[in-house]
């Protein structure tokens, strides 16, 4: 399975040849600001299949001490990836074109979510991680 992406203004693009892997969202109010939204929402790639199409040069990285980062397009301000040590570890569903064929299969740290957000029926939901995180 080929899948696409790319930031809002266009300039930076990838592709997957392969699945996304773990589906999630966060709720934490880190995310919230790493997000701009009610929640995260990623999905695990394997790295071998990653590929930047255009506009790498693009990319500004915001990381965390422990190796974590962000990568997002410095014209637009679109979250596209996260990196550990150097290396693609997963995607921004909302930069994703299309369906990539994967449903958000958890939400965790619903315990922490912003007052203004309603939660949608019937979701798997964790007041903090899901056992499969801790
Ligand atoms: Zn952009
Ligand atoms: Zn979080």
């Amino acid at each position: 399975m080929k899948i696409s992406g790319e930031c809002f203004c266009g300039q930076v693009s990838y592709s997957i040849n392969g699945p996304l892997q773990d589906a999630r969202s966060c709720h934490c109010s880190r995310c919230r600001k790493a997000f701009s939204s009610q929640a995260s929402a990623y999905a695990l790639v394997d790295p071998e299949n990653f590929r930047w199409e255009t506009g790498e040069d693009l990319l500004t990285l915001f990381q965390n001490q422990h190796g974590f980062g962000l990568k997002f397009c410095s014209l637009c301000g679109s979250t596209l990836c996260g990196v550990f040590q150097g290396i693609v570890h997963g995607i921004t569903l909302g930069c994703v074109n299309g369906d990539p064929d994967v449903e958000i299969g958890r939400h965790i740290y619903v315990g922490s979510k912003a007052g203004w957000e309603v939660m949608p029926q019937n979701v798997l939901q964790f007041e903090e991680a899901a056992p499969i995180d801790a």
